[in-house]
């Protein structure tokens, strides 16, 4: 990998903390590896808690001068950190290809428009405004201002082991608090990489860390440090559940984007090749590994059949393979772990009456990779209807009412993202205002971006990230009262 990089120096093997790189005191590791063959790129530190905390410390002295900074110096800073992403845009996909499996475009795809959101935030950043109330009596005025939460914590996941950090860091910096980030064991080197390019762009020492090892220990650290203001994790349900408890007893401030159970809904008036093409695209992007994938695919019974065969045409022709070669589209998924989820949804389908329509078995390319799998016939009884997938496996429920689909799509303890395809525009409404989630996809499968509020409700999370929305979670209000007057 090293060789292939156009600047080997952002392929880094330390962690970095308070401004420097540091290896752990006891010299222990862990190994990174290709999940397309297993093999070996890096060893990165695995830090003791004591190291955490020291490197909390650390945070904690370079928020306070850090907030001093003028919006506008702050504003500078990240600016130049985008900038920087976008001239290595390269180099950062080929890492994390390498450390995560997906296809190479769809890494560099990744690299870039979460960037987006340092460029974003460091806008809003001067735009932190605050408000002046009329006061409850003449000799008084009633000021509202806005500061930084303090030191964050952020916890990332292997699925956008690069787009999920500046998603964080580019709100908590812009607000002027620093940052310290756990990345996913899976893929700490694209995290170490964007670390390379804060150093690089200005971030001063201790704004922007990146503290590397077991999560358990490091989790802890987060959760009971009275030093750490906030939590911002992105990643399963359980986990979020069990930071949330953890930080109860300092009572942190959270933003959980959690799991999802997205229902994909084709309707009889829907262009039937945009809901193909927008199926496509929730589905199987990054091999059915995001938050926001379709999950549950719902189509009205009188297209079904030419859903399906629609579908099927476009599935057949995805193409298994490294993420470096040209060509592919689908890597490997992420571990064996993985595999035996989609294997478990796929035998509990098939064993309750659903048909398979193509795929069903792990590919003769070995390793993590699996089939994309269409199945049809798919009911509500079945586990892919009420679990997260996470992996390639299209399953197609058919419907005939309005207010079943409805009802199933959200009979889900989940809320993140929902799809439909529809033209009636009452109807457009009917079922936006309906569907119980964070975000609703009209006619397009693809709906984040660094301009809109990405969040879940019910057990999916609290919290938005992107749009002005999103960097609130990262201040707090404070009301001077102004009396005397
Ligand atoms: P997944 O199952 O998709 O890996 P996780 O929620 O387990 O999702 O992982 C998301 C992130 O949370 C990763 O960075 C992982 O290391 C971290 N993580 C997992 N367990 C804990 C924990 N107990 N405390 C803190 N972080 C954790």
């Amino acid at each position: 990998l090293k060789t292939a990089l156009k600047d080997a120096s952002l392929l880094a093997d330390k962690a970095f903390v308070a401004g420097r790189w540091a290896s752990a005191a006891d010299g222990r590791t862990f190994a990174v590896t290709d999940p397309f063959d297993g093999s070996h790129i890096a060893d990165v530190p695995s830090l003791s808690r004591a190291e955490v905390a020291a490197a909390i410390d650390a945070a904690e002295t370079a928020q306070k001068l850090w907030a001093k900074c003028t919006a506008k110096e702050r504003a500078k800073v990240i600016n130049a950190w985008f900038q920087l992403i976008l001239e290595n845009a390269d180099d950062l996909a080929l890492i994390l290809t390498s450390e995560q499996g997906k296809p190479l475009a769809e890494a560099k795809g990744e690299v870039i428009s979460n960037a987006a959101y340092l460029e974003w935030f460091a806008e809003e950043a001067k735009r932190i405004d605050g408000d002046i109330i009329p006061g409850a009596n003449t000799s008084q005025r009633i000021m509202v201002l806005k500061q930084p939460v303090g030191v964050c914590a952020a916890i990332t996941p292997w699925n956008f082991p690069n787009g999920m950090i500046t998603r964080k860091a580019g709100p908590a910096l812009a607000a002027g608090c620093s940052m310290l980030l756990k990345p996913a064991s899976q893929t700490p080197l694209s995290a170490l990489a964007l670390a390379v390019l804060a150093e690089r762009a200005g971030v001063p020492a201790g704004v922007f860390s990146v503290v590397t090892g077991e999560a358990r220990p490091i989790g802890s650290e987060f959760c009971h440090n009275p030093k750490i203001a906030k939590i911002t994790f992105t990643g399963s349900t359980g986990v979020g559940r069990w930071l949330m408890k953890e930080a109860a007893d300092s009572i942190k401030r959270l933003s959980l984007e959690l799991g999802g159970n997205a229902p994909f809904i084709v309707f009889d008036d829907a262009d039937l090749d945009a809901a193909v093409e927008g199926a496509m695209i929730s589905k199987f992007r990054n091999a059915g590994q995001t938050c926001v994938c379709a999950n549950r695919i719902y189509v009205q019974e009188s297209v079904v059949e030419a859903f399906s065969e629609k579908l099927l045409a476009k599935v057949s022709s995805l193409k298994l393979g490294r993420g470096t070669e040209v060509g592919t589209t689908q890597g490997p998924l992420i571990d064996d772990k993985a595999v035996a989820k989609m294997e478990e949804h796929v035998a509990d389908a098939l064993e309750k009456g659903g048909r398979l329509l193509i795929g069903g078995k792990r590919s003769a390319l070995g390793g993590s990779f699996y089939e994309p799998t269409v199945i049809a016939g798919v009911t509500q009884a079945m586990k892919v209807a009420s679990e997260e997938t996470f992996a390639p496996l299209a399953p197609i429920i058919s419907f005939t009412d309005e207010d079943d689909v409805i009802a199933m799509a959200n009979d889900s303890e989940y809320g993140l993202a929902s799809y439909f395809y529809a033209k009636d525009m009452a109807r457009v409404w009917r079922v936006a205002e309906a569907l119980e989630a964070g975000m609703v996809g009209v006619n397009t499968g693809m709906i984040a971006n660094e301009m809109a509020p990405f969040g879940g409700i019910k057990q999916s999370g609290l919290g938005r990230e992107g749009s002005k929305y999103g960097i609130e979670g990262f201040l707090e209000l404070k009301y001077v009262c102004l009396g005397g007057l």
